[in-house]
């Protein structure tokens, strides 16, 4: 049921949905809120209130940082007593990742977090914005039969889909169903009605305050094998200065070579402190070293499981808890913990 009383605070950082086409170049470019707002006089025929922050100058995604992923939960700290839900307006690029980190840093979250943006912009005919920001502004201001929001979740909302943000992955540069959380189930989908998946959506502790947390360290790489990757290639992603963190994108279940030299560059890393994180390269599914010799072997050198975690989650996962001053073991043990629903623990 959709509070009537309900204050929306929406933050526009940029993306598609808000850009025009340079007149010279063809290219779209970033553009100011004023004309998305005059594109969408449908936000005031809202039965609830909209507000707004704007990220000011707005950015393609493509330009993303974790400097501004900061920015972003401060925003929503600095507006969270006043607001009932919070829609983000991103660029679909790094949506996912965004989705994931913000998934990690807003801890005990009770207020819906929505990110949406558009694959064409507000100012086209054809766009999948309005109707992507419309049900994400909906479903921020949803509230229960006792009053409490349906989703307290960090989310992305695209093309009829709301998913848990650290679940999801930009799987389409063309369509407009541009997402997917292959390894968890739809928290809702809109058609007729928005109809919710209850029984998949976190409960927070209501009892106890949301904690918003900024530590971020970016001492962490990712690391895609294919037939032929050079030792020399390697040597060098495992030889970056101060490195603390790999996510290693395997094959299938977790399978690496096991030719020496890559274990032995693997062994000498992990002897150093580096967390070598396996997540597979398979959009479903999720990683179970023990099922062959060679993923077996990656485990006894010293290899943690990533279980289903997506490389966006695994990222963002391994700059926070290395930002926290986690030890190695200690991320190592809480790789296999799921903080906020970011992965499935299967033995
Ligand atoms: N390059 C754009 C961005 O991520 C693409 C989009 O919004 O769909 O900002």
């Amino acid at each position: 049921m959709i509070d009537r009383n309900a204050n929306v605070l929406l933050i526009y950082t940029g993306g598609t949905i808000g850009m025009v086409e340079n007149a010279e170049s063809g290219a779209l470019e970033p553009f100011n809120f004023s004309h998305l707002r005059s594109n969408m006089p449908e936000i005031k025929r809202l039965n609830f209130n909209v507000e707004t922050y704007l990220f000011d100058p707005p950015i393609d995604s493509s330009d993303m940082s974790p400097f501004i992923w900061q920015q972003i939960t401060h925003v929503i700290e600095d507006h969270y007593d006043r607001y009932d839900g919070f829609v983000i307006l991103h660029g679909t690029d790094t949506m996912a990742y965004t989705a994931s980190a913000l998934g990690l840093m807003l801890d005990n979250l009770t207020k819906p977090v929505i990110l949406t943006g558009s694959q064409l912009p507000i100012g086209k005919l054809r766009t999948d914005g309005k109707e992507n920001l419309i049900t994400a502004l909906e479903i921020a201001a949803d509230k229960d039969a006792a009053g409490r929001p349906i989703v307290p979740e960090l989310c992305i909302y695209m093309q009829n889909l709301l998913m848990r943000g650290n679940r999801t992955t930009k799987v389409n540069a063309d369509h407009f169903s541009a997402f997917n959380s292959p390894n968890y189930p739809y928290l809702a989908e809109a058609g007729l009605d928005i109809r919710y998946n209850e029984q998949f959506i976190l409960k927070p502790d209501y009892e106890k305050p949301v904690y918003f947390n900024y530590a971020m360290d970016s001492h962490v790489v990712i690391l895609k094998l294919f037939p032929g990757i050079s030792r020399e290639s390697v040597r060098a992603h495992l030889g970056i200065p101060g490195l603390k963190g790999v996510v290693l994108e395997t094959y299938g279940t977790g399978n690496s070579p096991i030719y020496p030299w890559f274990t032995d560059l693997l062994h000498d890393a992990i002897g150093r402190g580096i967390v070598i994180l396996n997540v597979t390269q398979c959009l479903y599914g999720g990683v179970e070293m023990h099922r062959y010799e060679n993923g077996q072997r990656l485990e006894k050198l010293g290899a943690v499981s990533g279980y289903d975690i997506t490389t966006e989650a695994a990222l963002a996962k391994l700059m926070i808890l290395f930002g926290e001053g986690k030890t190695p073991e200690e991320v190592n043990r809480l790789m296999a913990v799921s903080l906020r629903g970011e992965l499935t623990v299967r033995r």
